[in-house]
């Protein structure tokens, strides 16, 4: 019978106790033993649950207090100099203090710099390394943890991520390439092995989800070296896990590493099977990923069945392993949770815990169980109902969607004819100042939209609240003279939950949290089934807001690459096809606006950039339905009308073309950190509709000084025409206090006066 495993399991519990586990700790409410007492009892809970589920071993080391790529950097005591003082004294702090930056009478600590973790939206800490680095195996946590594993009964097999991936996802403070330091972390990542095999572990998983991604020849030479050096040093069992797409042209170079197992994607890239299959050695262990671990659907065993018996035929049972395809921390932990979902949704769900019990069936069912089987035949039944429901599909909007023509992504006239237009219409000044959209969203805000939710606080009395904010919004702004103006989304919990909650076809679970970074969490909502506008849905806000000042006032959407992005989205509809009947949703929200006077409307797509594929090769394909999308959501708009995008924390260089292809009369992004070098791929494609890159950075509460907006502003109009400059911040303001957002505009407006006086 296939042994059922699984690569890594969330960390953060059912109801986020390591959250608030962290978070007392950091505040000086818990010590580091009672953090580290309740690390240990989530573990303890989530190996049992994973047991109880059906898996027949675990693995260890995948927890993490905060992130999984420190804890690796750690493990080869990869610690930047300036945390070793601290690290000396308190190893916990220090590593903390990598996570998050520390500041206190003694130390003042910046953290390591933060990035997505592959395309996922897990956020790990980038390790900063430096060229003739010295490394050393630190292997406590790992052993310790198998040791509690093995203590509580388990066959556990530790985790550790593999050199090679690890260098390419460091950074070198010298320029360096971090590959070259690989002859340095190789006698120190062995010592991690041979650490782990001295105490008797029958497997060692090693994460390379590099294999996925397009590999230069010094890259595929890196995983030559590593693993004959591994073989040739230990006879600890190793199984390569590979996740997050296909191995493609990587996979002889996979398959021929001497290495024990090798675990596939067999959710994004069912496709390699047979290639898989073909490629793989006689005696090696196959670990098929069967079961998406990114996704939240109960799977269908109409496709999965016949993919597991193409496996059971070729591999023998004691060599095949059944798995969600990557590690489960993207999924929230147990469906059976939720009890407020619509319809019969909950019962199409499939979190960690059900992930395992689905494999416990397939391989059951693969070992000739007919109480298994009789259960796949039911789950059959259940995505069968689930792909017809009329809440998943409904006619009008496959209707409507059929209908798109390439009419829908146009603008009436090309940008420089409505620039004309618009500049009649607002008369604005030159460099005009606007924001990004929100205001500070205050304690008392936050308190009364709990009360409301909570049932506290009635309607009229909730309203009254944000009717105040807006018309506070609107008074700041008009005092301190900013061009065009913003509501301030009072009303917005989350740019993406607020059009979710108001759309169907969204749903929005109770528990659904998944790890974004350290203890920070996120619950994306589940779009499940196809996408309407049964009403408008800021349409009151904006014309409210409007109704209070003669001054334009810009209109604020989440666009529908983003909506789709921040979401787990069904899988039985291409992402581009769920993406466009959220445009159309989208679209008609723009022309209500239009209608109800709304002259300027912003539509956020800061989730554009990271949507990009892994491979450069899928690259084309997904820009040129992102950028249909944008363009169906503001098509048709009049001449008069000023599309806005903004787009945050984004590198331009890959996306120019496509970014100027959506041709939104003005786009605003974050360039106050790095100084206008962001603009650097505007100026050199000669973008030439209108830019407001950010003159404020506003993920800080320090206020800048005016020279300094000054000078962020005189950079820019160096290489940009003053006739389509911007003067915005950065992003929204709702993570700022009035006090500073009240000085920091009130500057930017002077700024930006005393930069036209000299134009
Ligand atoms: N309009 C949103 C705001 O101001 C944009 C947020 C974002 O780009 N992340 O909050
Ligand atoms: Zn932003």
């Amino acid at each position: 019978m296939p042994h059922v495993t699984y690569l890594g399991f969330p960390r953060i519990g059912r109801r986020r106790e390591l959250k608030r586990a962290l978070e007392s700790h950091w505040k000086g409410e818990t010590s580091a033993s009672d953090l580290l007492a309740t690390a240990a009892s989530l573990r303890q809970r989530h190996w049992q649950l994973a047991r109880e589920a059906g898996a027949d071993s675990v693995p260890v080391n995948d927890f993490s207090l905060y992130d999984h790529v420190l804890d690796a950097a750690v493990a080869v005591d990869a610690i930047p100099a300036r945390y070793r003082d601290l690290h000396d004294r308190a190893p916990l702090a220090a590593y903390f203090a990598m996570a998050r930056g520390h500041q206190d009478g003694t130390f003042d600590l910046r953290a390591l710099e933060m990035t997505k973790w592959f395309d996922t939206n897990y956020h790990y800490l980038v390790p900063e390394l430096h060229a003739g680095q010295l490394f050393r195996a630190r292997p406590e946590k790992a052993v310790a943890e198998y040791r509690e594993a093995v203590a509580a009964g388990h066959a556990a097999r530790p985790v550790l991520l593999g050199p090679v991936t690890f260098l390419l996802l460091s950074k070198t403070v010298d320029g360096s390439h971090p590959l070259g330091l690989l002859d340095a972390l190789l006698p120190a990542w062995l010592d991690l092995v041979d650490a782990l095999a001295a105490e008797g572990t029958a497997w060692i998983q090693v994460d390379e989800p590099a294999l996925a991604l397009d590999l230069d020849v010094g890259t595929r030479d890196a995983f030559r070296r590593v693993y004959d050096a591994l073989a040739a040093r230990s006879s600890a069992k190793i199984l390569l896990a590979t996740y997050f797409g296909a191995l493609d042209g990587n996979l002889g170079l996979a398959a021929s590493l001497p290495v024990a197992g090798l675990h596939v994607d067999l959710a994004r890239a069912s496709a390699q099977l047979h290639a898989v299959l073909d490629a793989l050695p006689d005696g090696r262990v196959l670990s098929a990923g069967l079961v998406d671990g990114r996704n939240v659907w109960l799977s269908d065993p109409e496709a999965i069945l016949p993919r597991l018996e193409a496996l059971t035929e070729r591999v023998p049972s004691d060599r095949l392993w059944i798995a969600p395809s990557c590690s489960l921390l993207h999924v929230p932990i147990d469906a059976s949770d939720e009890k407020q979902l619509p319809g019969e949704l909950n019962q199409w769900l499939s979190f960690a815990r059900q992930k395992i019990g689905e494999l416990r069936l397939y391989a059951d069912a693969a070992a000739g169980s007919a109480e298994a089987a009789n259960a796949l035949v039911r789950q059959n039944d259940i995505v069968a109902r689930r792909l017809a429901s009329p809440e998943v599909v409904r006619s009008a909007v496959r209707a409507r969607a059929r209908g798109l023509t390439p009419q829908f992504s146009q603008r009436r006239s090309g940008y420089a004819h409505r620039a004309a237009v618009q500049r009649d219409r607002f008369g604005l000044p030159p460099l005009p100042t606007t924001t990004i959209g929100s205001f500070p969203q205050t304690l008392e805000l936050r308190t009364a939209r709990a009360a409301f939710r909570a049932g506290k606080l009635d309607e009229i009395a909730y309203d009254t609240v944000l009717r105040d904010e807006v018309r506070r919004a609107v008074r700041f702004q008009e005092d301190a003279g900013i061009d065009v103006l913003v509501h301030g989304e009072p009303e917005r919990n989350d740019m993406v939950e607020y059009f979710g909650e108001q759309l169907e076809g969204y749903a929005f679970t109770k528990y659904g949290w998944v790890q974004s970074y350290g203890s920070r969490c996120v619950k994306p909502p589940i779009i499940y089934g196809d996408v309407a506008r049964p009403a408008a849905m800021t349409v009151a806000w904006s014309s409210y807001a409007q109704s209070l000042t003669t001054k334009p006032m810009k209109g604020m959407l989440t666009g529908p690459v983003t909506m789709l992005q921040w979401s787990f989205v069904r899988d039985d509809l291409p992402r581009a096809d769920v993406c466009r009947q959220i445009a159309l949703a989208l679209r008609d929200e723009v022309h209500d606006l239009e209608r109800a006077g709304i002259g300027i409307v912003q539509i956020d797509e800061p989730a554009l950039r990271e949507g990009l594929p892994l491979r450069r090769a899928d690259w084309d394909a997904y820009l040129d339905w992102a950028v249909e999308a944008f363009r169906i959501t503001a098509g048709g708009t009049s001449d008069a009308t000023q599309v806005h995008t903004h787009m945050c924390y984004s590198e331009f260089n890959d996306i120019i073309e496509a970014v100027a292809a959506m041709d939104a009369d003005v786009i605003s992004i974050e360039t106050s950190r790095s100084r206008m070098e962001l603009l650097e791929a505007f100026t050199r494609f000669q973008y030439p509709n209108g830019i407001g890159p950010g003159v404020y950075d506003i993920h800080s509460p320090r206020v800048p000084a005016q020279a300094e907006m000054a000078d962020l502003l005189a950079r820019a109009l160096q290489v940009l025409a003053p006739e389509q400059l911007w003067v915005n911040p950065d992003c929204g303001l709702k993570t700022r206090g009035w006090k500073e957002v009240g000085e920091a505009l009130t500057g930017m407006v002077a700024v930006a006066r005393a930069a036209r006086e000299r134009l």
